[in-house]
């Protein structure tokens, strides 16, 4: 498939400014955010897309050379000769677009493994995040809740101070002094091009050690177990998850810590559903409470209120009680709950019992209950050919 022009994708014209760029990624990264587009793989390819286009056109000097060249003059600026996520340096600028906290389970992409620190510094080792599910009930969403949980972490090797190395001794690499990156020349239709490279003697670290710590073998950290205690906000629903920084495994070698990713299981409720922040409730009742009304308590997930059901209610019928639904994440506002009507026709009958219904029968003929004329009329029609 031929690649897109970088403008086009952002839907701006090539004299756009720095301004204009960033709003036009802005708008299509909202747009085609997976939390809004779950399992749509277009929109997830779509998001990439313009990702690589802001990234391109975001840096003067890529842009430089997307505009001279096309996509051929920056394919070899991307670390395996087309963008990854791994090439793009505006992720920090998604809790700006996104909103913070909160982020898609999509950002987990992001920030996984080790990531190369820009301006030829040394290579460290992000330690990988690490996810986990908290089940919640219902009431526990509806509060909000603190939870402790208890999680194995790679963390520092005590005996050797987390480097890894026996004598607690790294050396600097003495093929890349230490940067990390060694220079290659490159001969290409744009003529000699020199390449930055992973310093293959010390993987990028710019250290090397003489012996590998023995407790570790050489990694620097080993399994420790940790207590987290987490705040849940009020409001949360299945799927979105809280990351806390500094909380996932250490990097290799002193690198540094990873994120630990609380993902929110919703466990479900034997009375009420949701609906987004609203509750649904179905209620029984008999039908002679359903005929003449009645008062009913109904539970919510804070106790109780008490509701008066009016008479000659109908099967299906919904009575909203407000503000008794869920929390709005990082809003004051609540959601209603709606209590939906459910008549039960009794199926055993005590010969008392059959006696007054079927002096109700004789009521329900005289009240035509039965199919009425217009009824009759649309069955003709139904089966008519
Ligand atoms: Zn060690
Ligand atoms: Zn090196």
């Amino acid at each position: 498939m031929a690649k897109r022009d970088y403008y086009e994708i952002l839907g701006i014209d090539k004299n756009a400014d720095q301004a204009e760029i960033k709003k036009a990624y802005r708008k299509l990264a909202i747009k085609y955010h997976p939390d809004k587009n779950k399992d749509d793989k277009a929109a997830e390819d779509k998001f990439k897309e313009a990702s690589e286009a802001y990234e391109v056109l975001s840096d003067p000097e890529k842009k430089q050379r997307y505009d001279q060249y096309g996509h051929a003059g920056v394919e070899n600026m991307f670390s395996n000769g087309g963008f990854s996520w791994n090439d793009f340096t505006h992720t920090s600028e998604f809790s700006d677009i996104f909103g913070d906290g909160f982020n898609s389970i999509f950002d987990i992409f992001f920030g996984r493994g080790s990531r190369e620190g820009s301006g030829g510094r040394s290579r460290v080792h992000r330690g990988e995040d690490l996810q986990i599910t908290m089940p919640l009930t219902l009431k526990e969403i509806a509060k909000g809740a603190e939870k402790t949980l208890k999680v194995t972490i790679k963390d520092s090797c005590e005996a050797c101070d987390g480097t890894g190395s026996e004598d607690k001794k790294m050396n600097t690499c003495s093929q890349c002094r230490g940067s990390g990156q060694v220079r290659q020349m490159q001969r290409s239709i744009f003529g000699n091009m020199t390449t930055v490279v992973t310093c293959p003697s010390c993987r990028g670290e710019g250290k090397t050690i003489s012996k590998k710590c023995p407790k570790c073998s050489g990694q620097g950290r080993v399994n420790i177990k940790k207590s987290v205690t987490v705040q849940i906000p009020a409001g949360v629903s299945e799927g979105q998850y809280i990351r806390l920084s500094g909380k996932g495994n250490r990097g290799l070698r002193g690198g540094p810590y990873g994120y630990l990713i609380i993902i929110i299981h919703e466990k479900e409720d034997d009375l009420f559903q949701r609906d987004g922040s609203h509750l649904i409730l179905e209620y029984p009742i008999s039908f002679s409470q359903a005929a003449l009304g009645c008062k009913i308590l109904v539970p919510t997930l804070t106790g109780k209120v008490k509701m008066t059901i009016p008479p000659g209610t109908q099967y299906g019928k919904e009575f909203r009680i407000a503000n008794q639904g869920l929390p709005v994440v990082n809003s004051s506002s609540k959601g209603h709950l709606y209590v939906k009507v459910r008549v039960v026709t009794p199926t055993k009958l005590s010969s008392k019992e059959k006696e007054l219904l079927e002096q109700l029968a004789e009521f329900d003929e005289a009240r035509q209950l039965k199919p009425g004329k217009s009824f009759l009329n649309k069955l003709k029609e139904f089966f008519a050919v």
